[in-house]
């Protein structure tokens, strides 16, 4: 039997630098190519259910397909397109950080957390961000690419393989890696599209979060979408000129413009928001500060989820001062001052600190290492 390999001009398109994969294919892109190519409907069951069910690395590997239709497949969609370059796991096993390396070189970072009741995979939108907040790993690097639909469901498919063998399966998942998932708008809502299709990962919408730097017109559109998913808005501080100064996009969407969209989202989709809010000891946590807050976001359908600032390499404040995360206590002090104010909230800890789990760290950690070595 012999093979056309001709890739297809209707093949998804992908960000310039990423290559097309198999992860970027829904049925019907699948299924086009199998018709184009004089093989029966079948297949494309037969391929999806050994890619997504069995978690086949190579077509030629899943029993039933002919072996010269399997190489055609691996030459035109390639299952290899993440390259597994660093894995660590946290003191306590269960946090475990996966770096990859694209085909172009970007380096991006999985991360799959086991909680009690759930195991959650945070993935990443972009290689790099171009966003800057002071406090975070990713914000340093400033954007390489976009990320293809098919790159972010890799990582998917990487992180549930992974928490398969480890025996409690994925039940979850954040866009909370690298990268601003609503500047990359067209990929992340094809991978959402992707990872919800039944022949792929069938993986519910109310179980995938999106989280957001803020970008207000981008909310509105998401308000106007299909998907049942959850958003996470950052928010972090509660003056234009507090915020700011954390986050230089609040110069392009203000605090009332961020939440005149978020209003909006919740009046279209009737969901809870969440605002994620990083606690910096002495710059976001006081009374007074929770005071603001509560009135800020009083009369949306929301909850604040506050994360103990993760310690990042020269991330520093307006007055040039360190930047650090408060005590538990203090956390939870201010927690109970939104709770008092009606306003639902509460503290996550970060996971898998001791490895570098914060947004973009372990991509930072081996850039700094890998440099040091060729300083050397
Ligand atoms: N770009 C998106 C999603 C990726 S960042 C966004 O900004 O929302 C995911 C979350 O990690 C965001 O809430 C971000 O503010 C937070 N984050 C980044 N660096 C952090 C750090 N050092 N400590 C705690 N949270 C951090
Ligand atoms: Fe980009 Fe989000 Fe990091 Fe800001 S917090 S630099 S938007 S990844």
């Amino acid at each position: 039997m012999t093979v056309e390999t001709t890739i297809d001009a209707a093949l998804p398109a992908v960000p310039r630098g990423a290559t097309v994969s198999f992860y970027d294919l829904l049925p019907e892109d699948l299924g086009a190519w199998l018709t184009a190519q004089g093989q029966p409907a079948f297949r494309a069951a037969q391929l999806f259910s050994g890619i997504y069910s069995h978690f086949a690395s190579r077509a030629t590997a899943i029993p039933g397909v002919p072996k010269a239709l399997g190489a055609a497949i691996d030459a035109a969609f390639p299952l290899d397109i993440l390259a597994e370059v660093t894995r660590v796991t946290s003191s306590d096993g269960r946090t475990t950080k996966l770096l990859f390396r694209t085909p172009d070189g970007c380096l991006i970072e999985g991360v799959l957390m086991h909680y009690r009741e759930r195991t959650t995979a945070c993935i990443s939108s972009q290689a790099g961000c171009g966003y800057g907040c002071t406090f975070c790993a990713t914000g340093k690097m400033g954007l390489s690419r976009n990320l293809s639909a098919g790159e972010i469901v890799a990582q998917v498919v990487a992180l549930a393989r992974l928490s398969h063998t480890q025996g409690e399966p994925l039940t979850n998942i954040v866009y909370m890696g690298m990268g601003e998932p609503l500047a990359n708008y067209d990929q992340v809502m094809r991978s959402i599209a992707l990872l919800n299709e039944p022949q792929c990962l069938k993986f519910g919408a109310r179980r995938i979060t999106v989280s957001t730097v803020g970008l207000a017109p981008r909310i509105r559109r998401l308000a106007e979408e299909p998907w049942q998913i959850n958003l996470a808005v950052s928010l972090h501080q509660t003056t234009d000129e507090a915020r700011s100064a954390l986050m230089p996009v609040n110069m392009h969407y203000p605090i009332a413009e961020l939440l005149d969209a978020v209003r909006f989202y919740v009046t279209k989709t009737h969901r809870r928001v969440s605002f994620e809010y990083a606690l910096i000891a002495g710059v976001n946590d006081t009374g007074t500060v929770a005071n603001e807050l509560s009135a800020l976001l009083k009369g949306i359908l929301c909850h604040v989820n506050l994360i103990p600032l993760n310690p990042v390499a020269e991330a520093v404040g307006l007055d040039g001062t360190i930047l650090t995360r408060p005590t538990r206590e203090r956390a939870e002090a201010f927690a109970a001052m939104l709770v008092a104010r009606g306003l639902p909230a509460s503290v996550r800890f970060s996971r898998g600190t001791d490895i570098a789990a914060g947004c973009g760290q372990l991509r930072a950690e081996v850039a700094t290492s890998s440099s040091a070595t060729e300083a050397a």
